[in-house]
Formats: C-alpha cells, structure tokens, sequence
C-alpha cells in the first residue's frame, strides 16, 4: 500500500504556517483533553489540533476496520496494536479529509465546530501508557566522550560497545509530557576526595538529547524479531529528554549501570510522528566496523536525517542554543536495536519506548548533554544573558526540538520543554 500522506505537492485547507513542524505530509497521531474535559485522540495540521474520536463518530473512517471506541481512548495503545496496514490507512484518509481540493468536512461548519481545536483548547497528555522503557547508549560519540572522561581516553569505548547495542532497562513511571515541570533529585553522591557518600539535592543535574521509538505488539515470548522486519514494528519517534543526575550516576552506576540518577525524570514531545511520514528523510547510518554479528546486519538506509537542537531558557526567559545535533549521528539503528533486545526471547509490547541514547554529533558543539558540552565542569557554556552554565539551574528549562528538511518539504516534531524546579518540599 503507498503512503499517499507523504505526497510533497499536497496542500491543506487548514492553514498551515511557514516552516511548521505539521504540515499535511506529518500527520503524526497524540492524545489531548480537548475544551469540554475530554479525553480523546487526535492529529495535527499546523496550529490546528484534529480529534479523531469525533471525525470517527462522525463517519470520516468508513471503510477502515476500526472499532467504535479506538479514538476514544486515553492512550495510542490499542490503535498502535491495530499494526501498520491500519496506521497507514487512517493516516491516507486524514490526509484525503483535510486535502485542499476535499470539500467534505471543508464545507461542513457543524462538523468543523466539533472536530476542530486550537492549540490553547487543548491539553496534550502522554501519547500512549508505557508498559516497558528501555534506554540504549548508541552514539558512538556520546559514548566515546564519556568514557574518556569517566575512564580512559585510550580505551574510551568498552570492548562490548562495536559489538552490541548497548542498553538497560528504565523506569517507564516517570516518563511525563513536555511542559511538566520537575524538580533537582535528592541521592547520594561521593564528593571528589571524599571517602564516605553524603546525601542531598544533586548538584550535576543535566539533559540528555536523545530520540525514542514507540513498538507495536512485535512477538511473542521467546520469539525474536528477525533485523529486517524490525520497522514493521516501530510506530514512530518522539523527542526525549532522559533528565540525568550525573553526580548521583557516577557514585551508583557500577556495577549494574543507571539506577536513581536517571529514574526521577525522563520528558518526551506529546506527537508521535510515524516511521511512515519519515520515510522521505531516510539516510545511511555510520560505516560499522568490525561487522557486527549477522543477526545484526542490514544494507540499505535504515536511519533518518532529523535535525535536533537544544537550547536553554532562563527563569528571566533568555533563550541560547547549546547544541546541534542529529540523529543520523547514531551507530545502531532502530532495527538493529529491536533486533538486539529480542534475540533472546524478550517480549515487546505496544506503547514499549526505546530511548536512542544520547546523540552527540563529531563536533563539541554537536554534544548532546551539558557533561559533554561543558567538559565535566572544565568549559562552561556561555549563555546569551552572559551567564554560563556547566550544568542546569534550579528554574532553568531545556527544550529540545527536531526537524527533517529535504527538497524544500519540512515536518517535524515540536519540541520537548521541561523546567527544573528546586528540590521538592
Ligand atoms: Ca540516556
């Protein structure tokens, strides 16, 4: 079946403005509580936020085997279990309904009242429930940088590290929706010299700029996920923002890796954009060498060319850009990843999030988190309103957005935004 939604000449009768993240070639699909205390789920097109649960009831699906209540929901899941023949049908069809030259809901004032938002309607909720979230550690970069720092610059990368995509399993319970503010982690950490652990508020608490994908019901218990029907599997990406205390990290992480230092936050943008609407941005990933083991071998472009950035807003609202990277960086791909995690039998669901890890590019400016940016505290950033940083302040937020551009077309994914409170009292 073609993915019609991706046709680059297509126009919408909803206004979209220039360079938005959400013009009709995106579709990407989330949840929101809508002006009348509703749950429901639903799209975007421009500043215009879609419900899905409404054009449904209204019979702008026919023809597609979807329950009744599927868009009535307070998470993706059950849709996403539909699999991609579904995704992409109801994605062809938003795109038909919402075509320029489709005067069917255009024309209908009744039907645009009840299906139609605007941005400040609208409360966006976490997309699906995150049963399972995994966090791997990909980029050959990130992984490079630190462990130069926290080990040896000569022997940076683990012997495992060009073998296997590295990962752990998280804490799904703290993942929240961009604009949710959180606050400093209390741990124990070690002060340098120190020979006893204290206990109090982190003082290295810093961002990780990474993606994540979101699974479908993939297998069954014991069954692994063959490397090239992995896509199959994966719904789509959003931003995320994997909140690190590294002071915490350090003192705890060995032997058994992240624990507390990671588990009191994790943010992610609320759209979920879909593997489908990126197949335009696809690029090669980074020549892997030695050749991983053949369960992990694939040819072709299986990563996609998304730009991402970070910058840091401060309590006064003075915005500086720390960093520039992309997630074509990455040395594992997605479906080397799921490939990975189920070569063993482990079983994964729909709405399971998989973390890429940080991504940082070749260049320092192209780091993905402050501890690599600001060398572990040797070279603070400096910020537009003359102050630097070498982590995050208490009342500092860090937002990260992510575009794809190719041929003049643009989609995106919004951003991820989250402000670090003081410690909770
Ligand atoms: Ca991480």
């Amino acid at each position: 079946m073609s993915i019609n939604a991706n046709d680059p000449s297509k126009k919408s009768w909803i206004n979209t403005p220039e360079n938005s993240d959400f013009p009709i070639q995106n579709i990407p699909f989330g949840v929101f509580l809508t002006r009348d205390d509703i749950i429901t789920i639903g799209t975007r097109i421009g500043d215009t936020a879609i419900d899905l649960g409404a054009m449904h009831q209204l019979g702008y699906f026919e023809g597609i085997p979807l329950t009744d209540d599927i868009f009535l929901q307070d998470t993706l899941n059950d849709f996403i279990s539909d699999g991609k023949k579904t995704w992409r049908l109801v994605r062809n069809r938003i795109s038909e309904v919402f075509d320029i030259n489709n005067e069917t809901l255009q024309q209908n004032e009744d039907h645009k009242n009840i299906i139609l938002f605007t941005l400040n309607e609208i409360e966006m909720q976490l997309p699906v429930h995150i049963g399972d979230y995994t966090d791997f550690y990909s980029s050959r970069e990130h992984a490079t940088n630190v462990g130069s720092m926290f080990r040896d610059p000569e022997n940076a990368l683990m012997p495992n590290w060009l073998h296997i995509p590295v990962g752990y399993h998280g804490r799904s319970s703290t993942i929240i929706p961009s604009g949710v503010p959180i606050h400093r982690p209390l741990g124990q950490t070690l002060p340098k010299g120190a020979e006893k652990p204290i206990f109090g508020p982190s003082r290295l608490v810093d961002f990780e700029l990474e993606m994540a994908f979101i699974t479908t019901d993939a297998n069954s218990m014991g069954e692994p996920i063959p490397i090239s029907e992995a896509e199959d599997y994966i719904f789509g990406m959003v931003l995320f923002n994997d909140w690190s205390a590294r002071d915490i990290q350090k003192w705890e992480y060995v032997p058994l890796g992240p624990f507390l230092a990671k588990s009191f936050a994790s943010s992610i943008s609320p759209w979920i954009v879909t593997l489908d609407a990126l197949e335009p941005f696809r690029t090669k990933s980074p020549l892997q060498d030695p050749k991983p083991l053949p369960y992990l071998q694939q040819e072709g472009n299986h990563s996609f060319d998304i730009h991402l950035e970070v910058d840091i807003v401060t309590h006064e609202g003075n915005r500086t850009t720390v960093s520039k990277s992309n997630f074509k960086y990455m040395y594992w791909t997605m479906s080397q990843q799921l490939a990975h995690h189920t070569v063993n039998g482990c079983k994964i669901n729909s709405g399971d999030m998989m973390g890429s890890g940080t991504i940082s590019g070749p260049t320092p400016d192209s780091y993905g988190s402050m501890l690599e940016l600001a060398w572990q505290g040797t070279k603070p950033v400096a910020l537009n309103d003359g102050t630097e940083r070498k982590f995050i302040q208490d009342n500092d937020t860090v937002v990260i957005k992510g575009y794809c551009m190719a041929k003049g077309q643009r989609i995106g994914f919004g951003e991820v935004s989250t402000k670090l409170l003081p410690v909770f009292e």
